[in-house]
């Protein structure tokens, strides 16, 4: 789930919990597995096994038998303080960033995106969250 931001008009994060339905893959670092890890005070072995699977790609954060990210209780991240950087970076990720295609996309999936704003108010938006 993104963070809340300053309002704006290209994106104000809604709180619907929409981005941690697990549709997209969540592939932490082995960093930040530790972290997480150590954050549910279990040991990294026990964490990789409960609340990882492989994927081609990498290990990736499991989802709930129902769907959702493992970690989504009623909307809210159970590991919010040390989420992995693809959560607490949306919808600013590189793909968004880069393909206006994407970004229309997005827009559909996230709320929290102004349904008229354009790439490129998007695009200046993050270079200015960012200098
Ligand atoms: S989908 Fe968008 S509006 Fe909804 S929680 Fe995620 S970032 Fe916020
Ligand atoms: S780790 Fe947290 S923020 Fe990331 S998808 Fe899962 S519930 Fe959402």
């Amino acid at each position: 789930m993104g963070t809340p931001e300053a309002e704006s008009p290209v994106f104000l994060c809604q709180q619907c919990g929409e981005c941690c339905q697990g549709k997209g893959g969540i592939l932490p670092t082995p960093v930040e597995i530790e972290l997480m890890a150590h954050f549910l005070k279990i040991p990294g072995a026990h964490f990789r096994r409960d609340y990882l699977e492989q994927t081609p790609l990498g290990p990736a954060v499991k989802n709930k038998p129902g769907g959702g990210c493992i970690f989504n209780e009623q909307g809210r991240c159970r590991i919010h303080p040390v989420k992995p950087r693809i959560c607490r970076d949306w919808p600013f990720l590189p793909a968004i960033l880069l393909h206006e295609n994407e970004f229309e996309a997005s827009k559909e999936a996230c709320p929290g995106l102004n349904p008229d704003s354009r790439h490129e108010d998007f695009l200046k938006w993050w270079q200015e969250k960012i200098s």
